[in-house]
């Protein structure tokens, strides 16, 4: 099946036309910066992917892609020359609420249901749904699908869920905590799972997504019972800009003090914390550890900060798993970052997670999926290779294939 899937962001958009069946990517779109003036996209196709770049000044991000499926339609370069040669699309969704759990086929009672979701996510969920009904326009005959990065922490028991607020504001409000990066914890948890030839269900995994974004989910028995990220992906790890968790009179002190308003203070915490924040220099984790090695010291403490942050969520939900055969990294750091890896797993040795460190710095071996603890270790660590756009171009198949 050809699907095309859209991840949509506040103010980017990825794209990828993918063969599921043989997990072949045919496209690959990325727009940056979308609704500014210097906002571009680039535009790449099999079998070379040499990127075409176009300016996109001011346009939204549901602009950028129907120009997308324009270019789609009419570059010599593309694999389709009409749009109903797209079988499906699969659309990456940020907030699911307590509507979703699970992927769905978007009707017009889903994509209701959809709207009720947008105050959860403010900043990407309304982009996204602008580019279900752009499509929808455009290709009504193309079935579309919503996976959630939501969906796979519905499992979470109350316990894990609920803040310790006033309950009026849970039955009001539905202010809980509903996770994010589903997608790629589910994945994580189920390739190290084939990693150690075992059924994910007889094992306690944690999975640490560790990227721009960061969370830790704790996966018992297949199931996650409790991830890091919170009411929205604020809350939990120190992340590239954003703080993670804080003392929440944090806040309320800095709006009476500097007169910040909700905005400011939204960008604060979204935009100008973090790695950024602290280093002064970056959200980019390379940039820092090289500033680092080059003795800045405000780098160096950035990435302590970090590691420490990283560890206490791993020692905590092995407190709370009845089991734990592995952690696994994933996304941007996990993956790519030995030294980031070595440095939280060294703090973590007496818990039974023994890294190797020869298999932790080979190279040849990128984008596999592999263990990288010593052969006794009692907790195995594990690399697996975030495939998020696959994800969702798989699980759209699958929907859309029992649709008939
Ligand atoms: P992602 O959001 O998954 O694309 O991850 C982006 C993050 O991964 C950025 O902070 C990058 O600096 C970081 N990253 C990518 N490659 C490396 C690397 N080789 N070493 C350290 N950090 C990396």
């Amino acid at each position: 099946m050809r699907v095309l899937v859209v991840n949509a962001g506040s103010s980017s958009l990825k794209s990828q036309l993918l063969e599921t069946d043989g997990k072949i990517s045919l496209m690959k779109c990325l727009a940056e910066k979308v609704g500014t003036s210097d906002a571009y996209m680039n535009v790449s196709f099999a079998p070379d992917f040499k990127k075409t770049k176009y300016q996109m000044p001011g346009l939204s991000v549901s602009e950028c892609l129907a120009k997308l499926l324009d270019i789609l339609v009419e570059d010599p370069e593309s694999p389709i020359s009409a749009l109903d040669q797209i079988d499906a699309v699969g659309n990456r969704i940020v907030a699911g609420g307590e509507y979703f759990t699970k992927s769905a086929v978007i009707d017009d009672e889903a994509r209701e249901k959809l709207t009720l979701c947008e105050e959860l996510a403010p900043l990407h969920n309304p982009p996204a749904d602008a580019c279900i009904d752009m499509m929808r326009e455009h290709m009504p005959n193309t079935p579309q699908v919503a996976v959630f990065d939501t969906a796979f922490h519905s499992t979470m028991p109350p316990k894990a869920y609920l803040y310790p607020l006033p309950r009026e504001y849970y039955e009001k409000y539905r202010i809980r905590r509903y996770g994010a990066h589903g997608t790629s914890h589910r994945y994580a948890a189920q390739q190290a799972a084939n990693l150690l030839g075992r059924p994910l269900r007889d094992l306690g995994i944690i999975t640490c997504h560790l990227g721009n974004g960061g969370s830790i989910t704790a996966v018992n028995h297949g199931k996650s019972i409790d991830t890091t990220m919170g009411f929205t992906p604020l809350e939990g790890l120190m992340m590239g800009t954003r703080s993670g968790s804080i003392d929440p009179a944090i806040v309320t002190y800095l709006m009476r003090r500097e007169h910040k308003t909700f905005d400011e203070m939204d960008r604060i915490l979204n935009k100008e914390s973090g790695i950024l924040g602290v280093s002064g220099l970056s959200a980019d984790m390379r940039d820092v550890l090289q500033a680092a090695d080059d003795g800045d010291e405000w780098a160096e403490l950035a990435i302590e900060m970090y590691v420490h942050r990283v560890q206490k969520a791993i020692g905590g939900y092995y407190a709370i798993m009845t089991r734990t055969d592995a952690v696994v990294m994933t996304a941007g750091i996990g993956e790519n970052s030995a030294e980031l890896r070595e440095r939280i797993f060294a703090g973590l040795a007496h818990m039974g997670m023994i890294l190797d460190k020869d298999r932790n710095n080979v190279t040849g071996e990128i984008g596999l999926n592999r263990v990288i603890s010593i052969d006794d270790s009692p907790i195995k660590i594990c690399i697996v290779t975030a495939d998020e756009e696959i994800r969702i171009a798989r699980e759209t198949d699958n929907l859309v294939s029992q649709l008939g």
